[in-house]
């Protein structure tokens, strides 16, 4: 393939010689003329690098989309395809200047302009492929782009020796795998020729020098056997084209690293193409060809029953010739080997008339080209097997590939934020997040990633970091354990410095009550006052001090025993201080500040764990508990009052006596009910009265419950019973 190189601007007839044969009409030509003289314009006195014209850069790009044959809104687009980006020129004028489709190749191939930086990672190279393709979206910026970077490989030389291998190594782990793809012959064999010329020179000039080494003979040769094939089959009555070629540099290079052959080893350096009429005359041609050389076993590939998965058709072969040599053979149609050197863009070659292709069915092929995308390079030794599941990893997992701003290819799941990107690249990153950029705009942390979005992570160490919110916006996993972990920790530390806070207020109180600052620590102590704030560790005491639901001088008043809290009639205090703690006082109650004095249940309104209730010094050597509802306690002295509460933990167990009363239009049965729904709560009756009062029923019932939870169900489930009027406790 060859670009022109002139130090004067191609004229436009260079261009016109390339479409003419397939673009005939004037307002086509014109519409060519109008974007070829915009560009001429617009780039006006910009030099390559090479000195030549900027022009004839994209002149080249052109001439090599019309060597294509793509339609003229591509050939355009190949000649503005640097004016957004070199001469200020907005979609916009493109739009109202040319139309919509141009303006969107344009946009679309100016926003390809910075690919990602690749290593060497053959992974990474792969996404990399991906990303080219997800943000082409369409397969004419894939086109103009191919075009594009074959002129700027042909003029590479020009550029610094860094840039040359960085953009010779993405030619050839990006560019050259996709113009394979799309069956672009010419253009991949091409591109990585001119990539193995900057990456490995040695290698390069070692395996021209191969080739071209009897090159003459060779030629001699091949020509010898095209002949010998020629007379065979003109015998046989069929007219072929039979033409040789020699392999590309790549090729044999790969051959030979990759396959471990020595140069004398590659069988196809020469290849003879045969192009017959239709499939069928090939496979006759190949039976002819059979019968009269010695094929190569191993060698024959049918790829006319079996196309290759870049639309590639050809029967091959590989034969000894009459003097020993080997030659590849390969026999195909005209259509097919218009495949095998324009490709898939013969597919949808420009027909005028036929209008432009539609967008959907671009769409369709695309599709079919992106699925084959994540194949490996290898694309022939793919299995079949291997094939499904990369297109249904391509199709289910929906990944979404981004870049960091110095290029790397972070992968995520589809709908996946900026956090977890911030996640992908390091938990530290995440962690220490206090905004983030997608394509240089801020933005906020919930904000979905899209495919060839820059996403830049703005860290600070004093970042506040994860909270609860961002386990709702993250999708991957590994953000989310990440996330959860942190708030953990988060609390554990939290918790530590309450506790140190505590612990310091606790010990400054001490200190200015002239307290032993030793003696709260010990077990007694402690013991005593979590059992009174009914808590298991004295770290949750002191936290609870730290977050001020207890008094810090209650505690101490309680670590100390210190007692003079409650304003005790004097008589009671007396007294408990000459007893020892006393074991008739009720385990179910709790008198505070006190442990050792005695307590009764009141008679007049049974009192049991669950009710609310008051208790005060009846007679000075113990203290009553009432129900706070009781009418008796209405006349004690509220000065005598003491708090009292349940012990939830000796209330388990105990039981206690209630009365009743419950009404019910009468009726038989009545009374058994009653007695089978008292039973079946476990509860004991210990006496019943009962009486028949103007036909209504009327029942005063002690009976003995564990607790006010269980006294209440038992009231619910009476007042269920048919006929019941009403259940009270008295
Ligand atoms: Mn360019």
């Amino acid at each position: 393939m060859e670009i022109i190189k002139s130090m004067e601007v191609i004229p436009f007839e260079s261009l016109v010689k390339q479409t003419f044969n397939y673009i005939h009409s004037q307002k086509d030509i014109d519409f060519m003329k109008k974007a070829y003289d915009f560009a001429l314009k617009k780039h006006e006195g910009q030099i390559r690098k090479s000195g030549e014209p900027y022009v004839n850069h994209v002149i080249n790009v052109a001439i090599t989309l019309a060597k294509l044959q793509v339609s003229p809104n591509v050939i355009v687009s190949g000649l503005l395809h640097d004016v957004i980006e070199d001469s200020g020129v907005t979609g916009k004028e493109l739009e109202e200047m040319f139309n919509e489709e141009v303006r969107t190749i344009v946009s679309a191939v100016s926003k390809l302009r910075n690919l990602p930086e690749i290593d060497d990672d053959e992974y990474q190279a792969a996404n990399q492929r991906k990303i080219f393709i997800a943000m082409s979206k369409d397969i004419r910026v894939i086109l103009v782009k191919l075009a594009d970077r074959l002129h700027n490989m042909m003029t590479l030389e020009y550029m610094p020796e860094h840039k040359q291998t960085k953009i010779a190594k993405e030619t050839l782990n990006v560019y050259a795998p996709i113009a394979h793809r799309l069956g672009l012959g010419e253009i991949k064999a091409e591109l990585e020729d001119r990539s193995l010329y900057f990456l490995d020179r040695e290698k390069y000039f070692e395996i021209a020098q191969m080739v071209e080494f009897k090159k003459k003979e060779r030629d001699e040769m091949i020509d010898h056997m095209v002949k010998a094939i020629d007379t065979l089959l003109v015998s046989n009555n069929i007219i072929v084209n039979i033409s040789g070629r020699s392999k590309h540099l790549y090729s044999i290079y790969k051959k030979m690293m990759f396959k471990n052959k020595k140069f004398d080893e590659i069988y196809d350096l020469q290849a003879i193409r045969i192009i017959c009429k239709d499939a069928m005359e090939c496979y006759g041609v190949l039976g002819i060809i059979h019968n009269n050389f010695r094929p190569i076993p191993g060698r024959f590939k049918d790829y006319i029953a079996m196309k290759k998965p870049n639309m590639y058709q050809s029967l091959h072969t590989s034969i000894i010739g009459n003097d020993g040599a080997i030659f590849e053979v390969q026999i195909r149609t005209q259509e097919m080997d218009d495949i095998a050197e324009k490709g898939f863009a013969a597919h949808w070659r420009y027909k005028e008339g036929k209008d432009k292709i539609s967008q959907k069915d671009i769409e369709e092929q695309l599709h079919w080209f992106r699925d084959f995308v994540s194949l490996s390079d290898e694309s022939e030794s793919v299995k079949a097997q291997d094939y499904m599941q990369n297109l249904q990893q391509d199709i289910f997992e929906a990944n979404v590939y981004a870049l960091t701003p110095k290029g790397k290819v972070i992968s995520l799941p589809k709908n996946a934020s900026v956090i977890d990107f911030a996640y992908k690249i390091h938990s530290n990153v995440a962690e220490q997040m206090v905004g983030a950029r997608v394509n240089g705009n801020f933005v906020p942390f919930n904000t979905k990633v899209k495919t060839g979005d820059v996403v830049e992570i703005q860290t600070q160490n004093n970042a506040p970091g994860p909270t609860e919110g961002w386990l709702e916006i993250v999708k991957t996993s590994n953000a989310r354990q990440r996330i959860k972990h942190f708030l953990k920790n988060k609390k554990e530390e939290n918790r530590k410095q309450l506790i140190e806070k505590a612990q310091n207020s606790l010990l400054f109180h001490i200190k200015s009550r002239k307290l032993d600052e030793k003696k709260y620590k010990l077990k007694e102590n402690v013991n005593r006052a979590l059992k009174h704030y009914k808590l298991v560790s004295f770290e949750d005491l002191l936290v609870g001090i730290a977050q001020e639901q207890y008094d810090v001088n209650n505690v101490i008043d309680h670590l100390y025993n210190i007692r003079a809290i409650f304003s005790l009639p004097k008589l009671l205090k007396k007294s408990s201080t000459t007893r020892s703690r006393n074991k008739s006082g009720d385990p179910r109650i709790i008198v505070e500040g006190i442990d050792s004095v005695a307590v009764e249940l009141a008679k007049c309104c049974h009192p049991i764990p669950g009710d609310n209730i008051v208790g005060y010094v009846a007679s000075g050597r113990a203290v009553k508990v009432h129900r706070k509802d009781c009418h008796n306690i209405k006349k004690i002295n509220r000065n005598s009052f003491v708090p009292v509460m349940w012990d939830p933990k000796a209330s388990i167990g105990q039981h206690y006596d209630v009365d009743i009363f419950v009404k019910g239009y009468d009726r038989m049965y009545l009374l058994s009910d009653i007695v089978t729904t008292l039973s079946q709560a476990n509860s004991l009756i210990i006496s019943m009265d009962s009486n028949i009062v103007d036909l209504e029923s009327v029942m005063n019932l002690k009976i003995r419950v564990h607790n006010g939870e269980h006294l209440n169900n038992i009231l619910i489930n009476l007042r269920k019973i048919d006929s019941v009027i009403s259940v009270q406790r008295v």
